[in-house]
């Protein structure tokens, strides 16, 4: 039987309404407005329209929000001292530097300046050490992986017990989704694995998963006979293969491919994501939920 496709589209447009809701209500009865501010430095196309898509996101939502445009020879310093400002803005929740940054300016430093009670990415590293604490520890969830996390529990699978295999290791998903998936709690409680270049045997790995969760960044690194029958299958991959010309636009458009050999995966999983429109589309609602978190959590509501 064919699996269940997971439309991460279908599931960020949910939580997008509750956020809305929630927003909505924190206005009225906390006079509390959400404050996201992205800073952008210079002008490369891609990043351009990741942080146009989350300054729009934000504003749907009805959050307070800006876009700081900084040129491209902005010093280290100067952008050191923006991040600070906006530290000290009650009105702002979280902070968003877009990456990459110019190769004068160190990402790390830049990224490490960010209030981590602000850092709605979790990247800092006192957010990615509460991750890993667990509990009441954690403020935030990263971005992608928290996606991930919300795609498996709305598509209804178990976790608890569940044997989950993630296939990479990278700061960004491979090691968040693996510290999710283990901690003790609902969503998560599972027997994780995380399989990278120097695991022996990929194959003998992701045929034992319930849950297998890939982001390695190989077109269809995945063969079909490698999953188990009736698995929950997590695409994170996005690869550019090709280009074609848009139907609509008539330009041209890039051609996606995941992990995932999608089409025969798809006849063997129980639920598979596709790509696009799988994980991708998580990504900046779990950052607009975060921002709404922090907004809480510095009002002091639960
Ligand atoms: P990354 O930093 O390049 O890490 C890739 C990981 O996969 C590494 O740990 C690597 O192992 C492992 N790997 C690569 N080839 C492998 C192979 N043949 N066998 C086993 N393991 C292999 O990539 P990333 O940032 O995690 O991203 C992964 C993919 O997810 C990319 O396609 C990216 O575009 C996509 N992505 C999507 C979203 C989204 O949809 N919102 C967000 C983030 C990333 P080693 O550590 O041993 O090198």
């Amino acid at each position: 039987m064919a699996a269940r496709i997971i439309s991460g589209t279908e599931v960020a447009a949910q939580i997008r309404e509750e956020l809305k809701k929630e927003t909505a209500e924190l206005k009225e009865k906390n006079n509390i407005v959400p404050g996201l501010v992205t800073i952008l430095v210079g002008k490369n196309p891609a990043s351009i329209s990741y942080v146009t898509a989350k300054q729009k996101a934000a504003h749907e939502l009805g959050f307070y929000s800006i876009q700081d445009d900084q040129p491209d020879d902005i010093t280290e310093d100067s952008l050191l001292k923006l991040v600070e400002k906006y530290n000290k803005d009650p009105r702002i929740h979280g902070i968003l530097v877009q990456l990459p940054l110019p190769k004068h300016i160190d990402e790390k430093k830049v990224l490490n300046a960010i209030d981590p009670d602000k850092d709605v990415d979790c990247f800092h590293p006192v957010n990615v050490g509460r991750l890993m604490i667990g509990g009441d520890e954690v403020r935030f969830l990263p971005c992608t992986p928290a996606g991930i996390q919300e795609l498996i529990v709305r598509a209804g699978f178990e976790t608890s017990g569940a044997e989950v295999v993630v296939v990479g290791r990278s700061n960004i998903v491979g090691k968040p989704i693996a510290n999710i998936m283990l901690q003790k709690g609902r969503g998560a409680n599972s027997t994780v694995t995380v399989v990278h270049t120097g695991t022996k045997n990929l194959e003998f790995h992701c045929k034992r998963a319930d849950i297998l969760i890939v982001a390695a960044g190989v077109p269809h690194l995945v063969k079909p006979e490698w999953i188990k029958p009736g698995a929950c299958v997590i695409d994170v991959g996005v690869n550019r293969v090709g280009e074609r010309i848009s139907e609509k636009t008539g330009r041209p458009v890039p051609i996606l491919k995941g992990d995932v050999d999608f089409d025969a995966a798809k006849e063997i999983a129980g639920a598979i994501t596709p790509v696009p429109g799988g994980v991708g589309p998580m990504t900046i609602t779990m950052l607009m939920k975060n921002t709404v978190k922090s907004a809480k959590i510095s009002a002091g509501i639960k």
